[in-house]
């Protein structure tokens, strides 16, 4: 398994894969590591994750640079993800013995009953390298606080990553076998998932990916969260203020390099501002600065590998052969480079990919709409339904929109963003299950009936 920086096509560092042996002792030593942990109360697991949020912060700058040149985000942007990842080992520290106390229920008999959380053992997760620390600990905080423990198959691109956030465990005192990275590819996961003592799975990843998981620990009645991709839409209608919304639009498009699944990616704007919008949306696009991921006043630096450069181009210039108009240009990247530069695109048809697939990068594909009700039409249109963003100074209509959008989420004049205290997860292909809040420690609980006759 190799660590390649993708902006210079350095070789890092280079990591044996793990052999099924070592797959099988990890697979034990969790077993055996969960049987106590999840009788270790739950004041002490949470304190564990207090110290480990205290670890990511003492070792943000180490940890922030591992991130940016293993995929190349910019440097400011490793730290804050990192930081993010300090935040919800916070939240789920303070928040977890209310999110897992018992709740009695009362019966129309006058009989007691109570709904219990217990954990259910050992959870794999499967984890892309877009927020290679973030991803991964949007589902440790959570699971390892509630006494489950957790197996991580991280992207082949990132085993630093994956070997620094065990590091991060064990520094921060869990015992041995609560969270082990392994170095794997995937098509070592079946087999995984087929182990009696793996109780469930959770992948954030490509549509491919869920599909696959998704079967394979169905085979098993395994429970499986899946978060995948997502094309998320962005409305602006007439009565938005449009500075501030080609401002966010921009953001919400290049954050990540737009390699984030709630990434802003179809911007569909009513036609009396559409040129407005466009001109302030496409200027602020053009304002990002491209420079190395550890240049400090970078806006972005490369894609993190280079076939993701060159499949996000193929997507583009498919969609301009069948007749999108380019607004802004960029470039074709060159062979074996992971350079990309931000593009947008209109007049779209459904047959063309930048109106029907994921664009996993900084493609923007902008819609002109007559009205409402075909902004909604349009967003509908997806077969993704993660996140979508709604612009419009009348809230009430704001939030009578949001009801009629197919998505996990609707952010009202401001771009979808995760937060440890809102609930996370899409419907139709983006996948099923939530992570965060209240509703992420209970995926992977016992929701157990204690009835006391
Ligand atoms: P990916 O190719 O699906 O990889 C994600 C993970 O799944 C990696 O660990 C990968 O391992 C593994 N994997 C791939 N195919 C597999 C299979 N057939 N069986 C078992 N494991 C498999 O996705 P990616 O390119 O890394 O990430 C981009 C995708 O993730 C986008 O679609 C994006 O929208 C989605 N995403 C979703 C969310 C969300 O919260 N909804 C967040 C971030 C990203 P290898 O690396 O070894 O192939």
């Amino acid at each position: 398994m190799k660590s390649i920086n993708p902006y210079s096509g350095e070789l890092l560092q280079e990591f044996q894969d793990h052999t099924e042996e070592q797959v099988e002792n990890a697979i034990k030593n969790g077993q055996s590591a969960y049987l106590s942990w999840r009788s270790t109360p739950l004041s002490e697991r949470a304190s564990l994750m207090g110290k480990a949020a205290e670890v990511l912060r003492s070792r943000k700058e180490k940890y922030a640079k591992i991130i940016s040149l293993e995929m190349g985000k910019v440097i400011t942007e490793s730290r804050s993800e990192v930081e993010k990842c300090a935040m919800v080992c916070d939240y789920y520290a303070e928040k977890s013995e209310e999110f897992l106390a018992d709740e009695p229920i009362e019966l129309p008999d006058g009989a007691k009953a109570k709904r219990v959380f217990d954990p259910l053992g050992i959870v794999l997760a499967v984890m892309p390298w877009n927020f290679p620390f973030w991803q991964v600990f949007r589902f440790a905080a959570p699971n390892l606080t509630a006494g489950n423990v957790g197996l991580l198959k991280h992207a082949s691109n990132v085993p630093q990553c994956s070997l620094a956030i065990e590091e991060v465990f064990t520094e921060a005192g869990f015992p041995a076998g609560v969270f082990q990275s392994l170095l794997i590819g995937s098509d070592k996961v079946e087999k995984i998932l087929q182990h009696p003592h793996v109780k469930a799975a959770t992948l954030t990843g490509s549509e491919k990916a869920g599909e696959m998981i998704a079967s394979q620990a169905g085979a098993e009645i395994k429970k499986t969260v899946l978060e995948l991709g997502g094309s998320d839409p962005f409305i602006v209608l007439k009565d938005a203020d449009i500075s501030k919304a080609a401002e966010t639009a921009a953001k919400a498009r290049m954050i990540n390099f737009g390699q984030s699944c709630i990434a802003a990616k179809r911007f569909i704007v009513e036609e009396e501002v559409y040129d407005e919008f466009l001109g302030k949306f496409k200027a602020a696009i053009e304002d990002y600065k491209a420079g190395e991921p550890l240049d400090e006043d970078a806006g972005y630096a490369c894609m993190a590998r280079p076939d993701l450069a060159e499949e996000l181009y193929q997507q583009v210039k498919k969609s301009v052969d069948l007749g999108a108009k380019v607004i802004l240009e960029g470039m074709e990247p060159e062979e074996g480079k992971a350079f990309f530069k931000p593009i947008i695109l209109a007049e779209l048809t459904p047959d063309m990919p930048a109106y029907s697939e994921e664009l996993f990068g900084p493609v923007a594909s902008v819609f002109k709409v007559k009205n409402e009700q075909e902004a909604v039409s349009i967003a509908n249109s997806s077969v993704y339904g993660l996140g979508s963003s709604l612009w419009t100074n009348d809230l009430d209509k704001g939030e009578r929109i949001s009801r009629q959008i197919e998505s996990g989420a609707v952010f009202i004049n401001s771009m979808v963003a995760s937060n440890p205290h809102l609930p996370f997860g899409g419907i139709k292909k983006s996948g099923y299950g939530r992570e965060l809040s209240v509703d992420g420690i209970r995926e992977f609980m016992n929701i157990k009936t204690v009835y006391l006759g």
